[in-house]
């Protein structure tokens, strides 16, 4: 027994430095392992025929099944490992000697129970770090699905659902909500002025103004290329084109990279009884188109 130890524990090292140096090939080195440990177990029952307790070690096999090779095999394999035992236990334990409890047996018990909580707890701690890994995953997946990659910004689907969110609780409890789309003025000039990326950077430092621009309970975003929209939870037509001339002047005021100054046009809508989605965006980028056409960098809202 101790022979096979020593030899089990140069091919357990042996194990762990494949699993090392090739962690693709895991699945067979648990196999390999559970088998190991199964002939292990079998050895030590039938060399000390049974003495000591030592079908106490049988309970530890099915835990290091399930969590080697996964629900459906280590059930398998554990059923087969119990049929086999039981088959053998049957035929050959005739010659086998009534085993007394002695301080061996109860030292062996303590030995199998303190191997099974170490299994346990490792069992544990692999499924709350996997489930610790899921959630992180989860949360990152969630932030992408929502979030404009160059800005930061929500992107076009958060502001599509904010959107609706927004007009489903005004209808239920009939409060105020307004839009404010914004459109920077000629851009275009600036990406041939200044090149593709200074714009880029230029949409950046726009998005940060914008966010340090909204209240927490707003939604702020990219609608696309040049244009951003808010959706402005309980604000009146009045309130958001007040809202909506102070970010027109802390545009126009800032300074963005290399010295670069630029202006936005501003359509503002607010809810009316009846609307959904498509009406009052369609609204709002009216008002917008009207800011543009009667000179830009202007907030113009659908009641003027
Ligand atoms: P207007 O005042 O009428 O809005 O003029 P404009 O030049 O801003 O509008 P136009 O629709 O003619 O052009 C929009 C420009 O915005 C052209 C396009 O290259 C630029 N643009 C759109 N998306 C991006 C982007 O992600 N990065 C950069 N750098 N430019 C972009
Ligand atoms: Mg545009
Ligand atoms: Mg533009």
């Amino acid at each position: 027994m101790i022979a096979l130890e020593y030899l089990l524990f140069a091919v357990a090292i042996g194990l762990y430095i494949w699993l090392r140096y090739r962690p693709e090939h895991v699945i067979v080195i648990s196999w390999i392992v559970t088998l190991i440990i199964a002939i292990l177990i079998a050895v030590y029952v039938v060399i000390s025929k049974g003495q000591s307790y030592a079908l106490y070690w049988l309970a530890t096999f099915p835990p290091i099944a399930y969590f080697l090779l996964g629900g459906k095999r280590g059930l398998i394999t554990s059923v087969i490992f119990f049929a086999l035992c039981f088959i053998f236990l049957t035929q050959a334990t005739d010659d086998w000697e009534s085993a007394p409890f002695t301080l061996h047996s109860l030292n062996n018990i303590f030995i199998a129970t303190v191997a099974l909580i170490i299994i346990l707890r490792h069992i544990e701690q692999t499924r709350a770090e996997a489930f610790h890994y899921l959630e992180e995953h989860s949360q990152r997946l969630e932030y992408i699905a929502v979030t404009d990659r160059l800005t930061g910004l929500y992107n076009r689907a958060k502001l599509d659902s904010a959107l609706s969110d927004a007009l489903r609780k005004t209808k239920h409890h009939q409060r105020e909500f307004s839009v404010v789309l914004l459109d920077i003025d000629h851009f275009k000039r600036v990406n041939d002025t200044y090149g593709h990326q200074v714009g880029d950077s230029i949409l950046v430092e726009l998005g940060q103004l914008l966010r340090c621009n909204v209240r927490s309970t707003d939604v702020a975003g990219r609608w696309g290329g040049e244009e951003f929209l808010l959706v402005l939870t309980e604000h009146t037509r009045q309130h958001a084109v007040m809202h909506a001339e102070r970010l027109r002047h802390a545009i126009e005021a800032y300074e963005f990279r290399d010295g670069i100054r630029i202006t936005a046009s501003f359509g503002v809508a607010s809810y009316r009884p009846g609307d959904d989605e498509s009406s009052i965006i369609k609204r709002v980028d009216q008002a917008l188109y009207r800011a543009k056409d009667e000179g830009r960098n202007r907030t113009i809202s659908d009641a003027q």
